[in-house]
């Protein structure tokens, strides 16, 4: 039998990092500057594509095949119409997320090169970014010093996002907000960039320092109808993908509450314990790590919860208490795509007031279906208050159909609105 030839496909090299700018597709633009700030500081080039429009669709429903999910199809199409619009691909390299886990995500970098391959630039290397040691041959590698940034980068963009929504929604002077986000991003990037900020006591004091930025930012307190987002974790955070969702809520007069990435990362961890539990097989030294990075990152959540209690305003609840939520009605067992964190993240909504909910789902994407759309009747059995509207995103869908259905959402929240204010 013959045996296919492997392919060979361009690699990352050392001496392509004065040279080669990394292409990084957008989803969250708070934590994504400040991670585009730190692998600059490492010594490469960098740049989150900021392309969006209908061009990204279509290039990429041209290569990439209409039954893949539409992250894929809209990650690829954001690069393939990057490269399309740039005078020399020969000094570009691509950086894709491989989730390691069992759904497509993990997939997504072979469908990029095949685009590429399709498209004629076939010569440009692409980056894995993944903690699960695959594709492990690149000059780009997650160093001690790179993960302990990224680290900070993302405690940083954790707690803006949170006071950012929540004081958008009431500022008096519309941008103020933003304000103190750019501020804080040049701030943290030059400090990441010394390698300060990164140690807990240094996060924990420029958190304060934020927290009390946001804070003496003049509001007008109003009674608005509270909104949660959940979701497929690109839909759920890329306004490419969700057309623009949290700016609609908002200019609907909601506020919005999008729970923050460090729950994926705890899911994800999590999820190595209750492998173990169900299946057996995992080492004890992955285990005591595991756990080792879930009380950091819980302690790093602390300080964040701390900070934002220093504000007028109402911190998130612990990843400890939310994991527990699903339980009764899905079960911790249920770990593809955003498995058993998307009823959690629901049910936390509920919990803490934000009845009213936004289920985004992506085109293609069985796993959160099932988690998602398909435990809300569940739900709405315990807490008959709540409002979720589940949204489903594709190319064909049209945006007028979303956002019809957003706004009966918001109908029933304002007919339901607590005249109590409470921020
Ligand atoms: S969770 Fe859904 S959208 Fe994400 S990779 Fe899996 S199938 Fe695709």
């Amino acid at each position: 039998m013959e045996l296919e030839q492997e392919m060979v496909y361009p690699k990352f090299t050392k001496d392509m990092k004065k040279t080669h700018t990394i292409l990084i597709p957008s989803m969250l633009p708070i934590h994504f500057k400040l991670i585009e700030g730190v692998i600059k500081s490492e010594g490469f080039k960098a740049e989150i594509m900021q392309n969006q429009g209908p061009e990204v669709v279509e290039e990429g429903l041209k290569y990439v095949h209409n039954d893949a999910c539409y992250p894929a199809l809209l990650v690829i199409g954001q690069f393939i119409d990057n490269l399309n619009h740039r005078d020399d691909t020969h000094n570009v390299v691509l950086l894709i997320t491989q989730s390691g886990g069992g759904c497509r995500a993990s997939n997504y970098i072979h469908l990029l090169r095949k685009a590429l391959i399709k498209a004629g630039y076939e010569y440009i290397p692409v980056i894995s970014f993944n903690i699960s040691n695959l594709e492990k041959d690149s000059a780009f590698q997650l160093t001690r010093g790179l993960i302990l940034k990224l680290a900070a980068a993302l405690v940083y963009g954790e707690q803006m996002m949170y006071l950012y929504n929540k004081v958008r929604s009431y500022e008096k002077n519309k941008g103020d907000a933003m304000k103190v986000v750019e501020k804080w991003q040049q701030i943290l990037i030059k400090q990441l960039e010394r390698g300060k900020g990164v140690l807990y006591w240094a996060q924990k004091k420029n958190l304060k320092a934020i927290a009390d930025d946001f804070d003496k930012i003049e509001i007008i307190p109003t009674a608005k109808p509270k909104v949660g987002v959940v979701g497929e974790i690109y839909i759920k955070y890329a306004s490419l993908g969700n057309n623009d969702l949290e700016n609609l809520l908002i200019d609907e007069g909601a506020e919005v509450y999008v729970p923050g990435l460090f729950g994926y990362v705890l899911y994800c961890l999590y999820n190595i314990l209750y492998d173990d539990v169900y299946y057996g097989g995992v080492s004890k030294k992955a285990k005591r790590l595991c756990k080792l990075v879930i009380w950091y990152v819980d302690k790093l959540e602390g300080i964040i919860i701390k900070s934002i209690k220093r504000t007028k305003y109402t911190p998130m609840q612990k990843f400890k208490h939310t994991k527990d939520l699903s339980e009764g009605i899905l079960d911790h067992g249920v770990k593809m795509g955003e498995g058993w964190l998307l009823t959690a993240e629901m049910m936390e909504l509920i919990e803490t007031g934000y009845k009213n909910i936004v289920c985004a789902q992506p085109f293609g994407c069985l796993p959160n279906h099932i988690c998602g759309k398909g435990v809300i009747r569940k739900i709405k059995a315990q807490f008959p208050e709540a409002n979720i509207s589940p949204i489903d995103y594709d190319p064909s869908a049209t945006r007028v159909n979303q956002e019809n259905r957003i706004k009966l959402m918001l109908s029933i929240a304002r007919e339901n609105l607590d005249e109590n204010i409470k921020l």
